[in-house]
């Protein structure tokens, strides 16, 4: 027995070390990190850069608490990270996950409505499905029964609208009538909570584990600005998963010009060589606060120095390697190798994503996308195959509102087109 526990049991070989896209364990099997663990590896393993910027800071020092002493560290990283923002995004506070910066970004929001005298607004309007972290407060905004429901007396659960699940409708609406009509949904729940109730929205703009990469319709993200305008109600965009360059664009929201008024980072932010996340906020939205007597709110580790000399360095080498760029280039080239494998396997009904974040979907029957029977246990075999094969990809059985197994194959962004 080990001391160790994690969600359940689930035996794997010890890992041994990391060199780009692969892994290998303690018997010398190489695995392709395709799924970069848990879309967390964009820059790939064990860069050589990246550890010694790292090694530099711990020489140096690897914790001074943040009311003790600014450090360079964090102080650069935050301007670079403001650099690569959307205009208007320029204030950033650092945390260690995606649930952090989340949470972080609902205390935000809920803190400057105070501060404008909106002390009624307080509903964060989320999605279903959606992902938005496991801790309480991040959970209550999570769309996905299995991991929120046990849990349910214990928070304030957030009201859900339906996500643009449009690959599943069976309507003769265009593209762009399907995605207005599922961003009306926000408008609707708007009103029937009472406008000023609600605080913000919030969405991964690509739904992550929770939907298997699903891009709505270009229609839908420009009205949801349009809506949350409207009734003076803030936008938060949850990248964790999808910010850093995985969909072939800094943030995705630059897929369609978006600016939210808040955005969460984590993930590939500090790709897995420290625990790091932000949240990036609007200016205005700060000032308020830090004029009304501060932020109450911050987390011990937040901004140690080391895990900011490691987002710094990854950010750096995401510039120098031109990793967007490649994201956007080779997630071309996967998304025709797996409509490849549709044309010849009948069992894959859709395959989708934006740039590396990449999923496909199997189905019993693509016509009326009819999911395979849940007792098969897909989502589970698929992935069970493939790690025997040494090819990490990462599954879930969930989609809007019905279930289906659907497969993310996100490799880190430093993929090149013969490791495709
Ligand atoms: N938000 C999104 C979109 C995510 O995909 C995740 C993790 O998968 C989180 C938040 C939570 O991040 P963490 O597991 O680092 O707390």
């Amino acid at each position: 027995m080990s001391n160790l526990f994690y969600q359940s049991r689930q035996p794997r070989p010890f890992l041994d070390r990391g060199e780009g896209i692969y892994l290998f364990d303690e018997h010398g099997k190489r695995y392709i990190d395709g799924s970069s663990g848990a879309m967390v590896s964009n820059i790939g393993h064990s860069n050589p850069r990246v550890l010694e910027a790292m090694k530099a800071q711990m020489d140096k020092a690897t914790f001074g608490y943040r009311l003790h002493f600014r450090t360079e560290a964090s102080e650069r990283l935050a301007t670079k990270t403001a650099s690569l923002m959307p205009d208007g995004l320029d204030r950033v506070f650092f945390v260690s996950g995606g649930s952090e910066a989340v949470e972080s970004c609902v205390k935000l929001a809920r803190q400057y409505a105070l501060t404008q005298g909106q002390a009624s607004r307080w509903k964060v309007i989320s999605r279903f499905p959606s992902y938005h972290g496991c801790t309480l407060g991040a959970l209550a905004l999570t769309g996905y029964d299995p991991l929120a429901l046990p849990f349910a007396p214990m928070m304030q659960v957030m009201p859900k609208i339906a996500a643009p699940t449009c690959y599943l409708d069976r309507d003769n609406l265009t593209d762009e009538a399907r995605g207005l009509k599922y961003a009306d949904l926000l408008r609707d729940e708007i009103i029937a909570q009472g406008p000023d109730t609600v605080l913000a929205f919030i969405m991964e703009p690509i739904g992550g584990a929770s939907t298997g990469a699903l891009v709505a319709p270009d229609s839908y993200y420009a009205r949801i600005r349009e809506i949350c305008d409207e009734f003076g109600i803030l936008l938060i965009y949850d990248e964790v998963m999808t910010g850093a360059g995985r969909t072939g664009r800094f943030l995705a929201a630059e897929h369609w010009g978006i600016t939210p008024d808040i955005v969460a980072l984590s993930k590939g932010f500090a790709a897995g060589y420290a625990p790091l996340g932000a949240m990036v906020a609007r200016n205005d939205i700060v000032e308020a606060i830090l004029d009304a007597g501060g932020f109450l709110h911050g987390f011990t580790y937040a901004g140690n120095p080391l895990a900011c000399a490691a987002g710094l360095a990854v950010l750096e080498e995401i510039e120098r390697e031109g990793l967007v760029a490649n994201a956007a280039r080779m997630g071309e080239v996967l998304k025709q190798r797996l409509e490849g494998l549709m044309r010849r396997y009948p069992m894959i009904g859709d395959v989708r994503g934006k740039g590396l974040m990449t999923a496909f979907e199997l189905v019993s029957d693509r016509e009326t996308m009819a999911p395979l029977p849940r007792g098969m246990n897909a989502y589970l075999r698929l992935v069970e195959i493939a790690y025997g094969n040494g090819l990490i990809i990462y599954s879930r059985r969930t989609r809007g509102g019905a279930e289906g197994d659907h497969f993310l194959v996100c490799p880190p962004l430093i993929i090149t087109e013969a490791q495709v």
